[in-house]
């Protein structure tokens, strides 16, 4: 935990930056760099994980926060219609992202029961690692990069 705080303003910024938008991705953390022959998720990997998740979900949720408070704070307080009107719309987009921020907190959620279970790390399909790597990139993925890949063409097929 006191590795990742230490970690320069500036790289901290960049990051949020980044990741502005509700994506998949979360790049506020630092690389974990695993020692020889070490075990696939043993304890200390576990708690890496768990800390990018519990990090990235307080990040979202005080995102969701301030969307609510603002929303609160500048409704009803505009006279005329075409700017109540353009303020909707501005509010519409703010709840979309607001709502896959959401969703995705709800995925970060299962993920850390994923996690409290020792079902982290391994393909929900065929039970195979995912790997360190796969996963800093994307901490929610519950599959392998084979079945994900099979998953998405299958799921082409069915919307074409
Ligand atoms: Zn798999």
């Amino acid at each position: 935990m006191a590795q990742a705080k230490s970690n320069k303003v500036a790289d901290k910024v960049v990051a949020t930056e980044k990741q502005s938008s509700a994506s998949d991705s979360y790049t506020n953390f630092k690389p974990y760099e695993a020692s020889k022959n070490e075990e696939y998720m043993n304890p200390r990997q576990l708690e890496h994980f768990q800390n990018i998740l519990l990090e990235w979900k307080r990040e979202l949720m005080e995102k969701v926060d301030e969307t609510v408070h603002h929303m609160q704070d500048d409704s009803g307080n505009i006279p005329d219609p075409n700017d109540r009107a353009s303020q909707e719309s501005d509010f519409t987009m703010e709840l979309r992202t607001r709502d896959r921020e959401r969703r995705l907190i709800k995925k970060i959620e299962s993920s850390i029961k994923h996690l409290d279970d020792d079902e982290y790390g391994f393909c929900g399909n065929c039970g195979e690692e995912i790997g360190i790597r796969r996963l800093e990139a994307r901490p929610t993925a519950d599959l392998c990069i084979d079945c994900k890949t099979l998953d998405e063409i299958r799921e082409k097929h069915i919307s074409h």
